[in-house]
C-alpha cells in the first residue's frame, strides 16, 4: 500500500478497538480493490468525540465506522440519518460528505444479508437473546422483513421490554420482551425458527460461557446465529452444532456490513469472498 497526498482516509471510531478486525478486513480489500484509501483505527479518549468528529471535517475523512461505546452518543453530533439509523437511534458508519456528516446502521442489513447468503428466507418466529445496541438493529430489519414473533430475552427486564415496545411501534411489528431464565427460554424455543444470541456471553476470553444452558428443544428445523465471531465456534455454537441444527456465526454478518460501509464510501463494490477469506484467516474456529 502507498499513502500519499491523494490518499483518501477512512476509519473507525470508538475505545477500546484492541479486537476490531475492521482494520485489517478493509485495507487488505482496498488494497485488492486498488484504491488508494487506508482505513485506520482512531481511538476517542471518554468526552473527546464532538472534537474527534470537528477532526474528521477538518482532515477531510470520507467516513468512518463507529463502534462501543459511542454507536449512540455520536447522533447528537451528526447533520442527517438514514432511516436505520434514526429508526434504531445508534449509528455504526458515519459519510463526511464535504462537512455534511450522515449517519448510518449498516448492522440490520448485515445481518439480512448473511441469512439471505445462507438460502434462509421466510422467518416467521425469532428468539434474541440480549437487548443491546445491536439487537435494536436486527429486530429493526427482521419485522421490516415480516418476522410474525419477536421475543426477547435479557437479564435486564427493562432492556427487553423496552426492544419490544420498540418493535410493537414498527408497522406490522409483534414482540415480547422478558426476563431471561432457562425455563422460559426451553419454553419458547420449541416454536422458533431462528435463536439469535445477540449478548457477548461466550466470546474470547470467556469461551466457557453460554446464554442458555440447553438447546435440546428446538426444532430440527431451527437456525442457530450467534452474533460473536471471536472464536468463531462459540460454546452456544457448538451444542447447535452437537444437536445437527444449522448454525451461522458472526463473522458473516461482520463482513456484510463492512461490505456495505465500503460500498457506501467508495460507491464500488467490494469482493466479499475475499473479505470473507480475510475474516476466516485471522478468526480461532473455538
Ligand atoms: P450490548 O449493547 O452490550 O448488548 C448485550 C445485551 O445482552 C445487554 O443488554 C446485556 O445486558 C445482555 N446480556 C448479557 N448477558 C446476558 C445473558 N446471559 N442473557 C441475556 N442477556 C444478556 O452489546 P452489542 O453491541 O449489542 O453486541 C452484542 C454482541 O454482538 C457482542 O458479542 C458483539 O461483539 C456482537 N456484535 C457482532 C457484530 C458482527 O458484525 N458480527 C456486530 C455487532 C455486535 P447487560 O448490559 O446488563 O450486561
Amino acid at each position: 500500500m502507498i499513502v500519499n497526498h491523494q490518499t483518501a482516509l477512512m476509519g473507525i471510531i470508538g475505545n477500546p478497538l484492541g479486537h476490531s478486525l475492521s482494520p485489517l478486513m478493509h485495507n487488505s480489500t482496498l488494497a485488492k480493490m486498488g484504491l488508494n484509501y487506508v482505513y485506520l483505527p482512531l481511538q476517542v479518549a471518554p468526552g473527546c468525540l464532538r472534537a474527534s468528529l470537528e477532526g474528521l471535517r477538518a482532515l477531510n475523512f470520507i467516513g468512518v465506522n463507529v463502534t462501543v461505546p459511542y454507536k449512540k452518543e455520536v447522533i447528537q453530533f451528526l447533520d442527517e440519518l438514514s432511516p436505520e439509523a434514526s429508526a434504531c437511534e445508534a449509528v455504526n458508519l458515519i459519510r463526511n460528505k464535504n462537512g455534511h456528516l450522515v449517519g448510518y446502521n449498516t448492522d440490520g442489513r448485515g445481518f439480512m444479508a448473511s441469512l439471505e447468503e445462507e438460502g434462509i428466507q421466510s422467518i416467521h418466529r425469532v428468539i434474541m437473546i440480549g437487548a443491546g445496541g445491536a439487537a435494536y438493529s436486527i429486530a429493526y430489519e427482521l419485522s421490516s422483513a415480516g418476522a410474525e414473533q419477536i421475543d426477547i430475552l435479557d437479564i435486564e427486564q427493562d432492556k427487553a421490554a423496552a426492544l419490544a415496545e420498540f418493535v410493537n411501534q414498527l408497522p406490522g411489528g409483534k414482540a415480547s420482551g422478558m426476563r431471561m431464565n432457562d425455563e422460559l427460554f426451553i419454553h419458547l424455543s420449541a416454536q422458533a425458527d431462528l435463536v439469535i444470541n445477540c449478548t457477548p456471553v461466550g466470546m474470547f476470553p470467556n469461551i466457557k460461557g453460554t446464554p442458555v444452558s440447553s438447546l435440546d428443544k428446538v426444532r430440527g428445523a431451527a437456525v442457530i446465529y450467534d452474533l460473536i465471531y471471536n472464536p468463531l465456534v462459540t460454546r452456544f455454537l457448538a451444542m447447535a452444532e452437537a444437536r445437527q441444527l444449522k448454525t451461522i456465526n458472526g463473522s458473516s454478518m461482520l463482513v456484510h456490513q463492512g461490505a456495505l460501509t465500503l460500498e457506501i464510501l467508495t460507491g464500488v463494490q467490494p469482493p466479499l469472498a475475499y473479505m470473507k477469506e480475510v475474516i476466516l484467516n485471522s478468526c480461532q474456529r473455538g
